[in-house]
């Protein structure tokens, strides 16, 4: 890229952060303000470093056992959610609890604890180890059926199949769990779907956004943290439509070598990614030489979720 002056940096939108993280965020830093520090929050609020450490200097603490967090403490639940047996260890703990749990994950939450009292088992798609497949799973005691794959869902093995009902991570790739989804119907016919599908808006404009901005460009940069999951699904829609992308945590990690030849670079940010992040990404991709910026038209998204109770603005 470098001396090329016709390259440019082509921004895809909608971009960055979520209702749900914006949310999340808001939520601690509300706390911090109201309760004073510190603050405990149970694993990251959201996956993404910059967030955390910015909240950390405020004076919260990131915790990931109950037991690390002191009698009496202010406690916040991340946006991912927490199992049944989470919430009721840290009720028992007496802690003054805040849910950051994302309202589309909670969604989820409730539709699955209703559906078990009616004698429904599910398969889940999501990616194992990941909490928010923890907190969802952890709604029920059992009879929730984890699938990764589509080579999973041949081996999977409810005890029934004429009550199974069909999950989904909020922030899984839409192309694949359609695949999974697919598989899964062509084995179970009669599974229940969702009402609403459980793939988040904010997911899905956000991969329709790369598949925009992929074939307009050389090389499509992502702003994300490694644990971030729907950031990494931006890379690999970029990847699977053929264009050579790459996710970094900030301004930092981006090489030079990667831009060589380049003339569009095409910019984008996973839900739990700030601006601020873009735009030192956005200064640094100029230092090697990109002159101009073009921003690709989007989603304009309005969705926004109310605070919890204790934690709404003063009248
Ligand atoms: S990515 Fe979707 S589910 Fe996750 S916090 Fe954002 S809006 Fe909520």
């Amino acid at each position: 890229m470098n001396n090329n002056l016709n390259a440019e940096i082509v921004l895809a939108e909608p971009r960055g952060f979520c209702a749900g993280v914006d949310r999340a965020i808001e939520i601690v830093e509300r706390a911090l303000n109201k309760f004073g520090a510190p603050i405990y929050v149970r694993h990251e609020i959201v996956h993404n470093t910059y967030v955390v450490n910015d909240l950390k200097a405020k004076g919260a603490i990131f915790i990931e056992e109950l037991s690390d967090v002191p009698p009496g403490s202010t406690l916040v639940f991340s946006a991912h959610g927490v199992s049944k047996a989470v919430q009721q260890e840290a009720l028992s703990r007496g802690f003054h609890i805040f849910d950051a749990t994302c309202p589309l994950v909670s969604k989820v939450h409730i539709e699955v604890a209703k559906l078990q009292k009616e004698g429904y088992e599910f398969i889940m798609i999501g990616h194992k180890g990941h909490p928010e497949v923890e907190g969802t799973m952890g709604q029920v005691t059992g009879g929730i059926h984890l699938v990764e794959s589509v080579s999973d869902v041949a081996r999977v093995q409810p005890s029934q199949s004429e009550k199974l009902a069909l999950v989904t991570q909020t922030t899984l790739s839409m192309d694949d769990a359609a695949d999974i989804t697919a598989a899964v119907i062509a084995r179970f016919p009669n599974v229940r779907s969702p009402k609403q599908k459980d793939i988040c808006y904010a997911t899905q404009n956000r991969q329709d956004a790369v598949k925009l901005l992929s074939p307009q460009v050389d090389i499509v940069i992502v702003v994300g943290s490694p644990t971030s999951s729907n950031s990494n699904r931006l890379r690999e829609v970029a990847q699977k439509l053929g264009t050579e992308s790459y996710m970094v945590d900030s301004a930092d990690e981006l090489q030079a070598l990667w831009f060589e030849g380049k003339s569009r670079v095409g910019l984008t940010a996973g839900a739990s990614a700030p601006e601020i992040l873009v735009q030192q990404v956005i200064e640094r991709i100029k230092a090697l030489g990109a002159v101009s910026i073009r921003k690709l038209d989007g989603v304009q998204e309005t969705v926004k979720f109310p605070m919890p109770k204790g934690l709404k603005m003063e009248p």
